[in-house]
Order: C-alpha cells, then sequence, then structure tokens
C-alpha cells in the first residue's frame, strides 16, 4: 500500500478485468471470450482511442484513500462514476492528524493558481508556522470537547490541511478521467501524488485497458508510485 504525504491510497477491491471490456463491447455482437487475444487489446485500444466509454463503466475499482481536506475537495470535484463514504466527524473525535509539509513552496508570480518547485527563502520559518498553528487548532480542539461541546460544533475550527479518509467506488473510466485531470502538471502537486497512487494500482489490475485510456491531456507516461525513499524526499511538496 503506497504511503502517500502521511497519508495512503489502498485498494481494496476490483471488479472485473480487461476482458470485462471486451466483452462488454463483443455482446454488441453476441460474442463472448475468456482469454484475451492481440485482437481484443487492439480492440480495448480503438475503443479508448475513438471514445467509446461504455465498456470501460463496467469494471469497477474500490479504493481506502486517507489525504487531507484540501486535497479531498479537489478530488470530490470527480463526481461521475464514482460514490463515496468518508469518515464523519460528527461521530468521530479522535485527535485529528494535519499535513505538515517541511518543504513549504513559494507562490509562482507568473502562475495565478500554481506554486514553484522550490521552496521559500524562509523554509523553516513558514514549516514552524504551520506546525504552530496545526498543535494550537489540535489544542483548542480537545478544549472544546472537555467543555462538552459536541464534535460537531468542535470540528468547525479544524483546519484544510487535517487529513480525511474515506472509501471510493469507481468506474475504469471515470478513474482514467479523474487521473488524466488530475496527473497533468497544472494539477497541485499533492493531488498528482494521490492521481500517481491510483494510476499505478490500476495499471496494474487493468493492464490493458489503462495503457490503452492513458488519461488525457497528456500524452507522456504515467508516473509510477514513488519510492518509498523518493516519498520520504519529497515530503511534503517540493
Ligand atoms: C487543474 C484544475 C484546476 C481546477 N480549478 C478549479 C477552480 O478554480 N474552481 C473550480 O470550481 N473547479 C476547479 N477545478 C475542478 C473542475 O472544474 C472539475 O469540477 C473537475 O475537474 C471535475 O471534472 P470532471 O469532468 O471529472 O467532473 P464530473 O462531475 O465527474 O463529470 C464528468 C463528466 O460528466 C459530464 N458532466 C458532468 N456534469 C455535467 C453537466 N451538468 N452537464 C453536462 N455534462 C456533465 C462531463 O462530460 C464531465 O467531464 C479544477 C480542476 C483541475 C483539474
Amino acid at each position: 500500500m503506497p504511503a502517500i504525504l502521511g497519508g495512503f491510497v489502498e485498494l481494496l477491491d476490483t471488479f472485473g478485468n480487461d476482458l470485462t471490456v471486451v466483452n462488454a463491447a463483443r455482446v454488441s455482437f453476441n460474442k463472448e471470450v475468456n482469454t484475451m487475444s492481440p485482437g481484443d487489446e487492439k480492440l480495448v485500444k480503438y475503443l479508448a482511442d475513438h471514445n467509446h466509454v461504455t465498456p470501460f463503466f463496467h469494471p469497477q475499482a474500490r479504493f481506502r484513500i486517507k489525504m487531507p481536506i484540501f486535497v479531498a475537495r479537489e478530488w470530490y470535484r470527480h463526481q461521475i462514476g464514482f460514490a463515496r463514504n468518508e469518515v464523519s466527524r460528527r461521530y468521530v473525535d479522535t485527535e485529528p492528524e494535519m499535513y505538515l509539509p517541511t518543504c513549504v513552496r513559494e507562490r509562482d508570480a507568473k502562475v495565478k493558481q500554481g506554486s514553484k518547485a522550490t521552496e521559500v527563502p524562509l523554509n523553516d520559518q513558514a514549516h514552524a508556522i504551520i506546525k504552530e498553528t496545526n498543535e494550537l487548532t489540535s489544542q483548542a480542539y480537545k478544549r472544546l470537547l472537555l467543555l462538552n461541546v459536541a464534535p460537531e460544533v468542535a470540528r468547525t475550527i479544524l483546519p484544510q490541511g487535517m487529513y480525511t479518509e474515506f472509501i471510493e467506488t469507481g468506474s475504469l473510466a471515470a478513474y482514467s478521467r479523474l487521473c488524466g485531470l488530475r496527473l497533468d502538471p497544472s494539477a497541485q502537486w499533492e493531488i498528482r501524488q494521490y492521481a500517481a497512487a491510483v494510476s499505478s494500482l490500476m495499471e496494474e489490475a487493468f493492464p490493458t485497458s489503462w495503457k490503452a485510456l492513458q488519461p488525457q491531456p497528456q500524452q507522456e507516461p504515467l508516473p509510477r508510485v514513488p519510492s518509498a525513499e523518493a516519498v520520504h524526499a519529497a515530503v511534503n511538496g517540493c
């Protein structure tokens, strides 16, 4: 299970495989096959290249994902073809965990919504401010609970950097669209790490289809899940 930015992406289950796509397409001719042939691989590529997406709706994957809320807000914008259930802070009042970037990326004056791949000159200071704010917020949350404030009210002070956890089921087509958009260099670095992890797991589960779908718009091969060393070095952000 790849560990990502203090969270994780765990593949819980899959439904179907590359043959599911093939047989969904071949039913048009009332045909069914039991093993993948080179012709079937060509068929899958043809379907993907010509945007015949419905056969890719049938295979499904289910993940358990832990990510910061600001990443989840972006992730949840992908709605069609997904079902999600999430930990509720109305019921759960355990100590919140917060994302703490060690490398705090600087603003890119040329890109309205982006950041540079480099850290701010006063990185230690920026890191300390985030850490201190996280700790203060955690303490304040605990104090509210001690005052018998309901968790659903106490949670209002928790930040966007807090981790959340959810179970998500989606179709092969839906994950292809999500990864296509969120692996793009214009997407935020943090969400790209999660998209890369999902992409790698989908590639293992549905190798022919995932290769054929090579999510648009980027044409280059999909990045692999970073190694543990790379994650350690990259955590979190530059
Ligand atoms: C780099 C980047 C930056 C972004 N910046 C912002 C931002 O600043 N602000 C912001 O609000 N969002 C932003 N988004 C989110 C973006 O607008 C989409 O909501 C998100 O990418 C999900 O797209 P989706 O096509 O997977 O959506 P889904 O809702 O999952 O829809 C999937 C597909 O179904 C079809 N569909 C869905 N709903 C309809 C409909 N009502 N009518 C017709 N067809 C429909 C479309 O073909 C759509 O592509 C950004 C996304 C990215 C990748």
